[in-house]
């Protein structure tokens, strides 16, 4: 099956944009992924999928924790910068939240420790136990079919 084909049809689920965040002995590293999902009630478990060649596969599986940050529509630039999209050194200003940098400002922030991991082909799939959450009033930033998109609140 022809990859281009592959990333058509599934960039024709609209998703929400988060920066993954992580630390390893007060070093952070950040990292753009639409791959996130709810997955458990009891315990609490999300899902992020991170790719083989990211850098961020090594930095999870050694500090063993991660945070998701949900991204607001006015953070299109942290999607970007964190998705390597941006080519220059940026001093970000985290918050620490249980010893974690977690970005300022976002819709949700959620701190996880790492429950299980899968690898699936060219990704590993991170389960993580949520530790720490808190969300705001914002409006999220989306993401279809290569785009970013604002959300629009009129119910279907
Ligand atoms: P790097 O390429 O090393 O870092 C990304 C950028 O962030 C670099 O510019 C780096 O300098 C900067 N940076 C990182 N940490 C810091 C820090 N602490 N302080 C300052 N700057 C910092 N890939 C997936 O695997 N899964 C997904 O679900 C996914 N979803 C995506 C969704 C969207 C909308 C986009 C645009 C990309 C997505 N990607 C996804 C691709 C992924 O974001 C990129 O491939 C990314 O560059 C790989 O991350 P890395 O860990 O190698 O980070
Ligand atoms: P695109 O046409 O490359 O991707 C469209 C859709 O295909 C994405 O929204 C995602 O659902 C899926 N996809 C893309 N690359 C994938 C991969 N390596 N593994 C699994 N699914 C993948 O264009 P785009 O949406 O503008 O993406 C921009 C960049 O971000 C690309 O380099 C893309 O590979 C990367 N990206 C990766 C993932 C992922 O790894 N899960 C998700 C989204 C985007």
């Amino acid at each position: 099956m022809d990859d281009q084909a592959f990333r058509k049809a599934m960039g024709r689920f609209a998703t929400g944009v988060t920066v993954i965040t992580t630390s390893i002995d007060g070093v952070t590293h950040g990292m753009t992924a639409s791959a996130f999902m709810s997955v458990s009630l009891n315990p609490k478990l999300v899902l992020v999928s991170i790719g083989d060649k990211a850098r961020m596969l090594g930095k999870i599986k050694e500090s063993g924790k991660f945070a998701v940050n949900i991204l607001t529509e006015d953070q299109k630039d942290m999607s970007m910068y964190f998705a390597g999209q941006i080519k220059e050194e940026r001093d970000i200003d985290f918050e620490w939240i249980e010893d974690m940098p977690v970005l300022r400002s976002s819709v949700a922030t959620i701190i996880c420790d790492v429950y299980q991991a899968h690898e699936a082909g060219d990704h590993t799939l991170f389960i993580g136990e949520v530790k720490y959450l808190r969300s705001m009033d914002a409006e999220p930033l989306l993401f279809y079919s290569g785009k970013y998109r604002k959300f629009d609140k009129a119910e279907a």
